[in-house]
């Protein structure tokens, strides 16, 4: 619920930006999973590569062998569609070394970007 108060409490605050808002522009940034590219082709696409690279590659460095259930971009592609279709840039995850690993290689580069 942590979302809706923060929400609730920016729109409370900003009452003359919120007035202003063309009522079709809030569409126009909210993309579905599929106007991002996560799309009917990439699920295919996922499925074909899951089942040639079915172990996730960070567990398999440590020695473990874990079926990886998530294609992820090495390089985040934050929507470039080269990037985002190059398989050289796609790796096998499993959902934990996803959500930990990734996780803390983004805060890393947050703070590189800092210095
Ligand atoms: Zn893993």
């Amino acid at each position: 619920m942590a979302k809706l108060t923060s929400l609730k409490s920016g729109l409370q605050t900003q009452p003359s930006r919120l007035a202003n808002i063309n009522p079709d522009s809030w569409r126009a940034g909210k993309q579905t999973a599929a106007q991002r590219g996560y799309g009917y082709k990439w699920q295919k696409a996922r499925v074909g590569w899951l089942e040639q690279h079915p172990l996730c590659v960070y567990c398999e460095r440590n020695g473990l062998v874990t079926a990886g259930t998530i294609v992820d971009h090495i390089v985040e592609h934050r929507g470039d569609q080269a990037l985002f279709w190059a398989r050289s840039n796609w790796q096998t995850l499993c959902q934990p070394c996803h959500d930990i690993v990734k996780k803390a290689e983004e805060v890393a580069r947050r703070n590189e970007a800092r210095d």
